[in-house]
């Protein structure tokens, strides 16, 4: 594979330097490299601005949608060979299907919602109402594309997934984008953007690419910019706060880490569907993608009696789950994505430990490859760091709680915003105390019922239509949500002006 070049100014660009190297997950071996050495990035950017901005804005929404169509189908016929990409990082074929098909079903999602947006350039929000007492001067809120550059910073674990719904969004919206994905899957993102460069389906500039560690990236970002982050909260924070984004005043979006809980009410009894629902999305999240989804459940809120046989439960569902190379047929748990994620979660679970039990782990053979055994705990809800440590890989924590709603809810805010929150329980009353009282603290809660136990997901995925982001430590951003995600990457302005001129240029 050699050393991964970059898509700038209409060009694959090789960099200079020895830069880091990619690993196999599984195997340990070195497979790539990736270096933002000798980049010219200010000018790349300003191109972007200049060549994508003007492409992309002259297009009108159904056309920028039929881009994402086409941009969706190119990922899905090519589904097998990015399969055999993705296992780079470390995934199934299953984890592998979920993060290529994610990509694809929400470029295709956004692709209709551009035919739905028709011929229109910019969005109006919105009448023209009358200002004050005057029947002719009147105000209209528009929504414009930004003119500068989606600066799309990307986390390791959805290299796919996590690359088209930003680039969804930002291209509906009429911004051209520059991707950053992460260097230690960056082959995937890498291959799905050369797909769409070779069919050549948007007009130059739309998309750019950028590998590698870019010094001085943030230098040249402008006003009209905007850039969305996911990753840790760490890195999040340190962006935000980064000067050059604060002078230039960057719109930012942040995705970071979240504690996500999972609140089992007092009604939910062991052998009913609902309890079944809860042990499926628990066990489903400690093992797809080896635990490494930022909505995958920490913390399983228990009431005290129902603990041991929650514990048993999933213990069983988890013997089922086979560690191993990826490769092989019936593997179910990859590793994680290279040793330093594998010393982390490593180290996370030490710290788990401090108040924690650890009373399930599976058994591996560590090899070269950067696996991790699946881990359960068992905590007492009195240990704050149950709350507060995201460890990001196949490991759940049992907390014992009360039964109490107001309890449920005080436990669950300690984490302090997050992205998803599940509920389980057929109490209607019960429930609802639950589900409004987390609510402000999360983008998105699910609950969790027999009456939907055979349709749901499950809490880990993420659904374009829906509010993607979370208060607090989760960052404090929204992506996706349909036509709302739409609105980071537009201006909302107010025209101020007479009824008959306004209309005129707003072809009424
Ligand atoms: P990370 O270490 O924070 O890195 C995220 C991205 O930021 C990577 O592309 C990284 O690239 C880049 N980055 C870091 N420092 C940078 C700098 N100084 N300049 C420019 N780019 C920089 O996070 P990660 O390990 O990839 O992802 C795991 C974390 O992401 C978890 O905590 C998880 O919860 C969170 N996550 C959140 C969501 C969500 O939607 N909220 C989704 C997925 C993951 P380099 O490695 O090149 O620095």
């Amino acid at each position: 594979m050699g050393t991964l070049a970059s898509y700038l100014k209409g060009a694959w660009v090789q960099p200079s330097g020895e830069g880091s190297p990619i690993h196999d997950a599984t195997t340990g071996e070195e497979v790539g490299r990736v270096s933002g050495a000798g980049l010219d990035l200010g000018p790349a950017l300003a191109w972007s601005r200049r060549v994508g901005g003007k492409a992309v804005r002259s297009a009108t929404f159904a056309e920028r949608g039929a881009w994402l169509t086409a941009l969706g189908k190119l990922v899905h016929v090519n589904r097998d060979m990015l399969l055999d990409v993705s296992r780079q990082g470390g995934t199934t074929r299953s984890d592998g299907k979920f993060d290529v098909d994610g990509a694809s079903a929400t470029l295709t999602y956004y692709g209709a919602l551009g035919a739905k947006l028709g011929d229109a350039r910019f969005l109006r929000d919105g009448e023209a109402k009358p200002i004050l007492q005057s029947k002719r001067f009147v105000a209209q809120h528009l929504q414009l594309p930004r003119r500068g550059v989606a600066l799309h910073i990307n986390a390791y674990n959805f290299p796919a997934w996590g690359m088209a719904e930003k680039l969804a969004v930002a291209v509906l919206a009429g911004m051209p984008v520059v991707v950053k994905p992460s260097p230690t899957t960056a082959p995937l993102a890498h291959r799905i953007v050369e797909l769409w460069v070779d069919a050549g389906v948007m007009p130059e500039g739309i998309i750019s690419l950028l590998h590698g560690e870019p010094e001085g990236l943030f230098d040249h970002l402008t006003s009209q910019d905007c850039v969305a982050f996911t990753g840790s909260a760490k890195t999040g924070r340190w962006l935000r706060s980064h000067p050059a984004v604060v002078a230039c005043g960057a719109r930012v979006n942040v995705e970071a880490d979240s504690v996500n809980a999972a609140v089992v009410g007092p009604d939910v009894t062991v052998g009913t569907e609902t309890f079944e629902m809860m042990v499926s999305d628990v066990v489903k999240d400690m093992t797809q993608k080896a635990g490494q989804k930022c909505t995958a459940i920490r913390r399983v809120l228990v009431p005290e009696g129902r603990v041991s046989d929650t514990i048993e439960a999933l213990i069983e569902r988890l013997e089922g789950e086979a560690v191993g190379d990826p490769a092989e047929r019936g593997v179910r748990v990859g590793p994680v994505v290279d040793a330093a994620q594998q010393q982390r979660v490593l180290d996370g679970i030490e710290s788990l430990s401090e108040g924690a039990q650890v009373v399930w782990q599976a058994k591996i053979e560590v090899g070269a490859g950067a696996f991790v055994a699946p881990t359960l705990l068992k905590m007492s809800q009195g240990h704050p760091c149950v709350h507060q440590t995201e460890v990001f890989g196949p490991v759940c924590s049992v907390v014992a709680y009360s039964g109490d709603a107001e309890e449920a809810v005080r436990l669950v805010r300690e984490g302090d915003g997050g992205l998803v929150c599940s509920v389980y329980s057929d109490d209607v009353a019960w429930a609802g105390d639950v589900v409004l009282g987390v609510a402000p603290w999360h983008g998105r809660v699910h609950w969790g019922s027999r009456k939907v136990a055979a349709q749901s997901p499950g809490p880990g995925t993420v659904l374009p239509n829906l509010v993607h982001g979370g208060p607090g430590r989760a960052g404090g951003g929204e992506e996706l949500g349909g036509v709302r995600g739409l609105a980071f990457y537009l201006q909302r302005t107010a025209i101020q002006a007479d009824r008959g001129l306004l209309g005129r240029i707003l072809e009424d």
